[in-house]
């Protein structure tokens, strides 16, 4: 269990038999919330849960949950392994509903989205009773997957939940849901890790939670999020953002230019998966961070180069922070589909120069 997991499920466990039958586990991507879910299925479905209220792994129901087969749980889920994730990297905004193509049933295209046959085939199951008499568990993840046809089939067994099961929903983006769905959904919402449970995390991780300081703040403090980020290579890409970045004055048509060559030719950046919406996303964290100082906050996601952004933002009139920042707001709903990513990147730098400069864009 993640350290900072454990408070959540102390209460979980808690609740015992008062365990309510629709959970909705909301927070921020990289928080291991999926973990969560995992683990209170395993342990719903166990015969022999251990004396920390997790699933032995040995029993019966154990075996057939840990080799796929576990007939009582039910994942829905995009068939997508990348909508799946994107739950995980992107932020709101960038997530799963944006990407997702309407409906699926696109030619050979796996779906991005949790297909209405996924929900009736679980509706089908339901109506049987439970293979070992006990607990059913259906897993949503993510559930802003769904649109609101699926919603809508799914609320039906919310409504009426057959006996003895229980629906975890799991969403980083609990907004986008029918709030039809939220209003049948206990939910639980897991804060962001504190100092001491990510001292622990890192101790116990040893090598792979080594993430540089820099990545787990761009990531909002989300350790696993950071993590995923390093794994792929992460590292070097911010490192050459912030330097791009961190200048007094930038050429924003030369930039651009650089800009579109890492994103479409640089091998690092397209073995990473790198592309213009994670760039617009840093880019606007970046900018979120200037305005934040210009107006009386503090750096959110680029502690390192605090000094750098005080004196950057000191050279911004208030409003033109504020401006700019509506502005990235605005950009980033584009970047996933820009007609011309180099006029994209052209236009987003040359307003970011502009305002650099105090004329206000
Ligand atoms: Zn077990």
């Amino acid at each position: 269990m993640l350290p900072w997991l454990e408070p959540s499920w102390a209460r979980l466990l808690a609740l015992g038999e008062r365990l309510p039958h629709a959970l909705l586990v909301t927070g921020a991507p990289g928080l291991g919330k999926r973990d969560l879910a995992e683990a209170l299925a395993a342990r719903l479905l166990c015969e022999a849960p251990a004396a920390d209220g997790q699933a032995c792994e040995h029993c019966t129901p154990c075996q057939w949950r840990r080799a796929g087969t576990h007939p009582d749980l039910r994942r829905l889920t995009p068939e997508s392994a990348a909508a799946r994730n994107a739950a995980g990297e992107a932020a709101e905004t960038a997530g799963a509903g944006e990407t997702a193509g309407a409906g699926g049933g696109e030619g050979k295209a796996k779906s991005a989205w949790i297909v209405i046959e996924q929900v009736r085939a679980v509706q089908e199951a339901l109506t049987m009773t439970a293979h070992r008499g006990g607990r059913r568990v259906v897993i949503v993840d993510p559930a802003e997957a769904m649109n609101p046809f699926t919603a809508n089939a799914l609320l039906k067994l919310l409504e009426e939940p057959p006996q003895g099961c229980v629906f975890v929903l799991v969403s980083c983006a609990s907004r986008r849901l029918l709030p039809t769905i939220r209003s049948r959904c206990q939910q639980w919402h897991i804060p962001p890790p504190d100092e001491s449970a990510l001292r622990r995390w890192r101790a116990e991780q040893g090598d792979a939670g080594r993430v540089s300081a820099g990545l787990l703040a761009l990531c909002g403090g989300m350790p696993l999020a950071a993590r995923r980020l390093a794994e792929q290579g992460f590292e070097a890409l911010f490192a050459r953002f912030v330097k791009d970045l961190a200048t007094d004055e930038i050429d924003p048509l030369r930039l651009a230019g650089q800009w579109e060559a890492w994103i479409k030719k640089d091998k690092a950046a397209l073995a990473a998966g790198f592309g213009l919406p994670m760039l617009v996303d840093w880019m606007q964290r970046w900018v979120s961070d200037l305005a934040a100082l210009r107006l009386g906050g503090r750096v959110r996601y680029f502690p390192a180069q605090g000094e750098c952004l005080a004196r950057l933002s000191g050279r911004m009139s208030v409003a033109a922070a504020g401006n700019c920042y509506n502005d990235f707001v605005n950009i980033r709903r584009v970047a996933a589909h820009p007609l011309n990513p180099r006029l994209f990147l052209e236009d987003m730098l040359m307003r970011y120069a502009r305002t650099m400069k105090g004329v206000r864009p």
